[in-house]
């Protein structure tokens, strides 16, 4: 029996996702915002969720935190089409205060009614790396309680990946000024630059457990 691409088995779940009514931010997002990128990658970058231009468009960080992320990735020597970008719930959580609309983080039970498709595409995917961008990722994909500030850049493995590493949030290196600004967007480019250092690791431990290597794909040489 063959089995079937990947691709088509995520589009099949993105498809479901896109209906879904499991919890109450169905009611007031724009777009479900799946996840996008190569779901070949061997790394997988998690935020935390879609704001405003991310429900407005359906993709993942599009915005300015989006734009700050594919700095970061270009320096880390990488692009959107090495990885595979999503985030733990996939619609918008956000709250009306003074008339205006905020962004807010999304509750244990958000996160928690969003885990089956979070389990689906990692399940698919079946990453070497994962990179918990922000705390609440971190907490769900590493451990609860996870401590950004003193944990980030530490290496922990979960069911879905051998190797797991939290950075600082793109959306949170844009709040701070000057030499915090410099330093926190450091970090990430060095926790991103740790991730594909990582991949080449690991796939090289796998070679010589096992010297025939799946097909390779263009993308991979980057690893
Ligand atoms: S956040 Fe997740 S669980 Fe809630 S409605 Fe959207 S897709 Fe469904």
């Amino acid at each position: 029996m063959t089995e079937r691409p990947v691709e088509e088995l995520l589009a099949e779940v993105e498809a479901k996702a896109k209906q879904c009514v499991a919890c109450p931010l169905a009611q007031t997002r724009t777009n479900v915002v799946f996840g996008e990128g190569n779901p070949r990658s061997p790394l997988v970058i998690v935020g935390e969720g879609p704001g405003e231009q991310e429900d407005a468009t359906g993709r993942p960080f599009v915005g300015r935190a989006g734009a700050l992320l594919d700095k970061a990735l270009r320096e880390a020597g990488m692009a959107r089409r090495h990885v595979y970008i999503c985030n733990i719930i996939k619609c918008r959580a956000c709250v009306i205060e003074n008339g205006r609309v905020r962004n807010r983080p999304p509750t244990q039970e958000e996160i928690r009614a969003c885990a089956p498709w979070l389990d689906a595409q990692l399940t698919l995917i079946k990453p070497l790396v994962i990179v918990c961008l922000g705390s609440p990722s971190a907490s769900t994909l590493i451990h609860p309680n996870f401590k950004i500030m003193q944990e980030r850049g530490l290496w922990f493995s979960n069911r879905y990946a051998p190797a797991v590493i939290a950075a600082l949030h793109p959306a949170y290196i844009l709040r701070q000024a000057g030499e915090a600004y410099e330093k926190a967007y450091r970090s990430l480019v060095d926790d991103l630059i740790a991730a594909r250092e990582r991949v080449k690791e690991i796939r090289r431990l796998m070679e010589e457990m096992k010297p025939i290597v799946p097909e390779g794909e263009e993308q991979m040489r980057l690893f």
